[in-house]
């Protein structure tokens, strides 16, 4: 754990500056600007928006993944003395920067180098980058104890569960329990779910996300995701995880108790409340966001998960079980499947069919959990090959 900065101020980072975690972390810091100094801002590609975000956080560094933005990021940063960088090695380095804290808002197994090199540097961890988790959650967890540092959980069930927790005896826990929207597909019959197209898909009801995670919420495959970075952050197994549908979002996670007692944290679906708990933890600070009144709600609705219509929740479980490379080859297989649907060339269903099959093929073989970064990587690269492979044999959307 790295020692904050003179005068009280807590040094933070903020990898995915430009995405949806990206804007609602900066709305807390632009809030809290005599609270915290930042050190780098990163993007992939969009290198006008990061330097935007750079000079209104007065970034020491920004920092864009893919090197062909790096001259409209270096034009636009120009005599400002807030430095400029692009490239992989890059990324890795501004992550790797002292701070206090290192908001991991990546989407993707692209998040996992970089997440791993700020907890090898020894800066605290707000995780909202599962997919890393999904990859390499045993190498990810080991270097955290090792390196000492602190994961606060941004994704808001575990940030819920990590509430809940906080005060308790972690050995008299007899199971959690993740919420889940059901997403814009809860109530539709699987026929109109195999129509469905990436407008209809990308229409979330409580949350406003990322493309990517937006997805994974209508097929469910995000709460399988979930699963597995619960059972890493909290060291249970997927039979001590539970998932209850809750279509208003307000209470995002349980944490139920061998006394029979179970706690649960609440608020509006609103992701600056988990950021701003990571952010300050272990202290509270007043938000500015619109508070909870369960008058006006009325009343809060729980039911069963559909297995038939969501498999990639079950799918998730498997690979857990399976334990070793599976839930990577997973991860893979996901994503370039969710890339194939929003470029509308395969259904909405094929998504977790298409993760099915990989994951199918994938296991005829040994899958070893990954013990590096390289071998996380490898894994992954053959998860996406296979997908390709299984899209494309597949008949068109
Ligand atoms: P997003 O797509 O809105 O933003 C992703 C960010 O990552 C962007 O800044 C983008 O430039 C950057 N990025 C993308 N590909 C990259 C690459 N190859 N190299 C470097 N940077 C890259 O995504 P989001 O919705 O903000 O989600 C970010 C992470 O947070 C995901 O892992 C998601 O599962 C998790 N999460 C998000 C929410 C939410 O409300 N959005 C809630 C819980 C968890
Ligand atoms: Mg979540």
């Amino acid at each position: 754990m790295v020692a904050a900065a003179g005068g009280g101020l807590r040094r933070v980072s903020l990898l995915g500056a430009t995405g949806s975690i990206g804007s609602s972390t900066i709305d807390i810091l632009t809030a809290n600007a005599d609270a915290f100094v930042v050190e780098a801002v990163t993007a992939d590609r969009n290198a006008e928006e990061l330097a935007r975000i750079a000079l209104r956080l007065g970034a020491k560094v920004a920092v864009v993944a893919d090197v062909e933005a790096y001259p409209a990021l270096r034009d636009a940063l120009a005599g400002t003395g807030i430095e400029a960088a692009a490239g992989a090695a890059a990324l890795v380095e501004a992550a790797a920067r002292p701070a206090d804290i290192v908001v991991a808002a990546i989407v993707g197994a692209a998040g996992l180098e970089p997440t791993l090199a700020a907890v090898r540097a020894g800066s605290d961890i707000a995780i909202a980058n599962k997919e890393c988790l999904v990859c390499a959650g045993d190498l990810f967890m080991a270097e955290a104890v090792e390196q000492d540092v602190q994961l606060l959980p941004v994704d808001s069930e575990h940030n819920a569960i990590f509430q809940a927790l906080e005060a308790e005896n972690r050995s008299e826990v007899e199971r959690i329990v993740l919420t889940a929207s059901g997403g814009p597909f809860r109530e539709w019959p699987i026929d109109r779910m195999a129509a469905a197209t990436p407008k209809e898909a990308l229409a979330h009801p409580n949350w406003s996300m990322g493309p990517k995670i937006t997805i994974d919420s209508a097929t469910l495959m995000n709460k399988g995701l979930e699963v597995i970075e619960a059972h890493h952050l909290f060291g249970l197994g997927h039979d001590e995880i539970d998932v209850l549908v809750h279509p208003q979002s307000v209470v995002h996670g349980l944490v139920a108790y061998r006394d029979g007692s179970v706690l649960a944290q609440m608020s509006l679906p609103d992701m600056r409340v988990p950021i701003s708990h990571c952010l300050w933890w272990p202290t509270r600070a007043a938000a500015t966001t619109r508070r909870l009144d369960l008058a006006a709600l009325g009343s809060l609705t729980f039911e069963p998960v559909d297995a038939a219509r969501f498999p990639a929740l079950g799918l998730a479980r498997s690979a857990l079980a399976a334990g070793g490379g599976a839930t990577n080859i997973l991860n893979a297989a996901n994503e370039v499947a969710v890339g194939s649907f929003l470029r509308g060339e395969i259904g909405f269903l094929d998504i977790a069919a298409t993760a099915d099959r990989v994951l199918a093929k994938a296991s005829a073989g040994r899958l070893p959990s990954p013990d590096s970064v390289a071998a996380a990587l490898a894994l992954d690269a053959e998860g996406r090959r296979l997908a390709r492979e299984a899209i494309a044999r597949q008949p068109a959307a």
